[in-house]
């Protein structure tokens, strides 16, 4: 197996857990650092510059979530957060707060491989954005071009509401990134209210009715369940 060019930093309490995670890094040539608390957590991420953070949010000292607001005040490291099921509302949180994505706990290794090679995609992207800003966005059939302010899916033109498409282009801006339904609401409808939740579900289906071959079966944007969505690479 050779060896990832990406440094993960896993920040657990469990010694169990962290092993676990260790183990898998390990066997897939991934450098890794880890810490059990959140201010090693903070100090590590500072001193040895991380790639890729996997957080715990239930820390001994500080907050997950706390962590990462402090580490959001200077870098954009994609930070994964594991999460228990109980802890919906954290996670939610977590990814208001900067979180990239999220694992719920218990996980398999397979999905914590999963997510990260999903993340080192986005890297990838991250690093192109040296590159002369791309004023068409492509995703499988789908294309958006902003500078004409037009859509197409399969050479296709679509016609979408105002609304459909800044909720297209603010879901193609973050790929591969889980948005919050709460960041949703505030980006495209400069709001947070939870009765909002409706129209953004509704607005939702009208898009995916215009982009989804099988709308019921959407293959650009998931559903995160009481989470929010997330678009996702399609290959042609
Ligand atoms: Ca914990």
């Amino acid at each position: 197996m050779s060896e990832s060019r990406y440094t993960v930093l896993v920040v657990e309490d469990d010694p169990a857990v962290r092993n676990l995670v260790s183990t898998a890094l390990e066997s897939r040539g991934y450098r890794h650092a880890t810490a059990a608390t959140g201010k090693a957590a903070i100090a590590t991420a500072a001193t040895t510059s991380p790639d890729i953070m996997l957080l715990d949010l239930g820390l001994p000292d500080i907050d997950g979530v706390e962590v990462i607001k402090r580490i959001r005040t200077w870098s954009t490291m994609p930070i994964i957060v594991l999460s228990a099921r109980a802890e919906d509302a954290d996670k939610i949180e977590a990814l208001d707060a900067g979180a990239d994505d999220y694992l719920s706990k218990p996980f398999s290794v397979g999905e914590l491989l999963a997510r990260l090679r999903t993340t080192e995609r986005h890297l990838g992207y991250m690093a192109d954005d040296s590159a002369p800003q791309q004023s068409v966005f492509t995703n499988g059939g789908l294309s958006i071009d902003y500078a004409a302010g037009t859509v197409s899916l399969d050479g296709t033109e679509l016609h979408l509401t105002p609304m459909e498409y800044r909720l297209l282009c603010l879901l193609a801006h973050n790929i591969d990134r889980v948005l919050t339904h709460q960041f949703i609401l505030h980006e495209v409808w400069g709001t947070s209210q939870d009765g909002d939740l409706a129209s953004l579900r509704v607005f939702m289906g009208t898009l995916r009715k215009k982009i989804e071959a099988n709308p019921s079966r959407p293959r650009y944007i998931q559903t995160h369940v009481g989470v929010g969505y997330r678009m996702v690479r399609v290959d042609r």
